[in-house]
């Protein structure tokens, strides 16, 4: 998934914890060849591969992926959209760009975002991308989701207790060996070292979406990998956004919906959906919560 995987897990001793993680990691796998849109023989890339010729029947468990992320596109008023990926033909982070892409080209290229347009049938678990260079793209929901699939799978095979972190995006279960909740450190990407915030992570995930870890600059200028949807271009007010939710998939889809939403947008829709909190930092360096963060006036 192109991403590092740790896995954490309490055991009876470290055998049985090497079992456990090599489950996982099988886990993790599996998904990555049913969502990749990089190996050309994936689910996904073949209802890609099909966008303007037909439909792709594919497993109701990308089915149900799919329709969970044009959900999220509802509630976020289409800040995430799966659909963004058309525009990866011409935003590249992979050190290739080095030029901007025209006006002209990114105006066309978004023509073709929209996750209104993807016709799911239920009946036959289809997928149709109804215009050529339509695309879609799990990288934002994606890591959230096999996390969850690897946590439910340990959690199955009777593990009480772990942590599977995604390049740093946390999904926890269970409590530590002496009893007390697992806790996440934040700190601000301008400032490292300093943690800000020590939270408790207890049956829950957090998502942390940054410009500073994927990027390119050009002119002078940072473009990150986030795209706003609706114009095409990355988004540039935000320096990161970190979610707590009670599943890593809905953390990782809403850290990348309100760093397109922007922090007052974004906190103020956090505050409407129950059991979801965020952290934002503005350009600024400037940190915002949502209601029901509390933050250590100590650290
Ligand atoms: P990371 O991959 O660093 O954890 P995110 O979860 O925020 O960060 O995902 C960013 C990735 O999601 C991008 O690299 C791209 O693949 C995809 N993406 C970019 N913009 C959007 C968007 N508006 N909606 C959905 N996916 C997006
Ligand atoms: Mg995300």
């Amino acid at each position: 998934m192109g991403s590092r995987f740790e896995i954490t897990v309490v055991a009876n001793d470290s055998s049985q914890a090497a079992e456990f993680v090599a489950l996982a990691v099988t886990e993790i796998r599996r998904i990555e060849t049913l969502i990749s849109s990089w190996d050309s023989a994936s689910q996904t890339s073949l209802i890609n591969l099909s966008a303007g010729i037909g439909p792709v029947k594919v497993d109701p468990e990308l089915y149900d992926l799919i329709e969970r992320s044009i959900r999220i596109s509802n509630l976020t008023d289409g800040a995430f959209d799966i659909t963004y990926a058309a525009m990866d033909k011409i935003w590249k982070f992979d050190g290739s760009m080095t030029d901007l892409p025209s006006p002209e080209l990114v105006a066309a290229s978004v023509k073709q975002v929209g996750y209104k347009r993807v016709m799911m049938n239920k009946t036959d678990h289809s997928v149709y991308l109804p215009n050529k260079g339509m695309k879609i793209g799990f990288g934002a929901i994606g890591k959230g989701y096999a996390a969850d699939k690897a946590k439910a799978l340990l959690i199955e095979n009777d593990v009480k207790s772990g942590i599977i972190n995604a390049s740093g995006d946390m999904n926890t279960w269970g409590v530590q060996p002496d009893g007390t909740e697992w806790k996440v450190a934040i700190t601000n990407p301008m400032n490292k070292n300093k943690v800000f915030a020590l939270l408790p992570l207890y049956n829950r995930a957090v998502v942390t979406s940054g410009n500073y870890e994927k990027y390119v600059i050009i002119g002078g200028k940072r473009y990150t990998h986030i795209i706003d949807p609706r114009t095409g271009y990355p988004v540039t007010e935000v320096v990161s956004a970190t979610v707590f939710a009670p599943s890593a998939e809905l953390a990782d889809a809403l850290a990348t919906s309100v760093f397109v939403m922007g922090v007052e947008a974004g906190i103020d829709r956090v505050n409407q959906l129950p059991e979801i909190e965020c952290i934002m930092i503005d350009n600024n360096g400037k940190i915002h919560i949502s209601e029901n963060i509390k933050l250590d006036s100590k650290l």
